[in-house]
């Protein structure tokens, strides 16, 4: 693989850098103290969209720093997956940054699935306002009631009556379905029990004002509501909608899904990429600036050690994304579903080690909203649970790996 970023790729990154330095940093700064004297809420019903972030996305959108995840070079900026890989990077080094250039999930993995199966009244009726950041959405695969990170569990079903699909069930751990600007979500639901394991399920669009859709409460991860996106539980009783709901047909849920997740996983890793740098920037800014028993920070015990490694970790890691990277422009997500299950795998634990060994650095106030740290730490944590445990990344990679090895295919 060619290793050199691309010219265009080099010029968005070193855009979105500045902007994210000039104009993100100090309002997350500023938002993360208010966070500590604003009353909070698990209403969700409360919640608002902050102006101050809304006119950041404005002047980005206004500066083309916008969609820049999508391919298409009509509606996102042509970059391949292998030229975003730096720019995310740099999104990634403050958790506000991502909506600011309309490039946060679930909204992005959303987008692109509306934009390679939708029909063109299911573009113009929800991918269009998606890309201008109007609306914002949810993706519902996950249950109360199975194991999740076996998708083929998933049983809240949508039915086929006629010219109507009918939904039934309970999801959970929905993104973004608190925001009160989220419109719809797309549904994953068991359709046909009697067909192959990977064509039972089909994806449905669900506008979120549908009769007998209900949000029944946000879960908080580690205290935090993540306010105004949240991660939503919401019950569907009989919810009747029209066969033009359906994303790509019935039976199709599972291969979209596939398709879904990879660019979708690779993006959180680019990301994760991005706060480890910011961790471990903050955390030898820190140790080089206070001083203890006569020594900076840094000169005690084995800090030099855990920069180090922190610095070969995130290295290794950055070299590992941009090859997945490279393999899914090559190949597409089923070629290059080892690669990105291995950074999944990786990316994440690194920006954990990354945000502990900062904590640490920074004594107390590593622990207060003072410092962003808490929040990536949070971030990594729910990564490694979300969009696949750890643990089946590593079986997919195991079995791939025994694979090449076993005659006839399949291990
Ligand atoms: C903050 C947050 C946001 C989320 N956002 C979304 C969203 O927007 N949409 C959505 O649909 N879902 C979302 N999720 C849900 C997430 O994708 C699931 O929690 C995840 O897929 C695991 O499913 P589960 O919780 O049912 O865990 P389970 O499937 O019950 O698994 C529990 C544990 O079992 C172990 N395990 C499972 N399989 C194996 C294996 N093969 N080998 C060894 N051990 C194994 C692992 O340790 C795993 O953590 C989100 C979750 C969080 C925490």
């Amino acid at each position: 693989m060619e290793f050199r970023p691309s010219a265009r790729s080099e010029q968005f990154r070193a855009r979105v850098a500045a902007f994210v330095q000039e104009h993100v940093l100090p309002l997350e700064a500023r938002l993360l103290r208010e966070h500590d004297r604003a009353p909070h809420s698990a209403d969700w019903r409360t919640w608002r969209v902050r102006p101050e972030v809304e006119a950041l996305k404005e002047k980005a959108r206004a500066e083309g720093l916008w969609n820049l995840f999508l391919h298409d070079e009509k509606l996102g900026a042509g970059l391949t997956t292998l030229e975003y890989a730096p720019v995310a990077e740099e999104m990634g080094k403050s958790l506000l940054a991502p909506e600011v250039f309309n490039c946060n999930a679930p909204d992005t993995g959303n987008m692109e699935v509306l934009w390679q199966h939708g029909t063109e009244e299911q573009k113009a009726r929800w991918l269009a306002p998606l890309l201008e950041g109007r609306i914002r959405s949810g993706f519902c695969m996950t249950e109360p009631d199975v194991a999740s990170s076996d998708a083929t569990n998933v049983r809240a079903s949508a039915r086929i009556e006629g010219d109507e699909v009918v939904l039934n069930g309970t999801k959970w751990w929905t993104t973004g379905l608190g925001h009160p600007q989220c419109a719809f979500v797309i549904f994953m639901g068991l359709t046909d029990e009697a067909a192959p394991r990977h064509a039972r399920h089909s994806m449905v669009l669900v506008p979120l004002d549908a009769k007998g859709v209900t949000i029944e409460r946000m879960m908080p991860v580690f205290g935090e509501f993540d306010e105004p996106y949240g991660h939503g539980e919401v019950s569907f009783r009989d919810v009747r909608l029209p066969l033009s709901s359906l994303i790509g047909g019935p039976g199709m849920g599972f291969a979209i899904a596939q398709e879904r997740l990879g660019p979708g996983r690779i993006h959180h890793c680019m990301r994760c990429i991005g706060g480890a740098e910011r961790a471990l920037q903050l955390m030898v800014e820190r140790g080089l600036s206070r001083e203890a028993f006569g020594k900076p920070l840094v000169n005690l015990g084995g800090n030099r050690e855990r920069i180090a490694d922190l610095r070969v970790a995130i290295d290794q890691a950055r070299l590992l994304t941009l090859y997945a990277a490279w393999k899914l422009d090559e190949e597409g997500p089923l070629g290059a579903m080892q690669e990105v299950s291995a950074i999944k795998l990786v990316a994440p634990s690194v920006l954990q080690r990354a945000a502990d060994a900062a904590i640490q650095m920074h004594g107390g106030v590593g622990l207060s909203h003072d410092v962003p740290l808490t929040a990536f730490y949070a971030y990594a944590r729910v990564l490694r649970i979300a969009d696949g445990p750890d643990e089946v990344h590593r079986g997919l990679i195991a079995r791939l790996e025994l694979a090449k090895y076993r005659r006839g295919g399949d291990a």
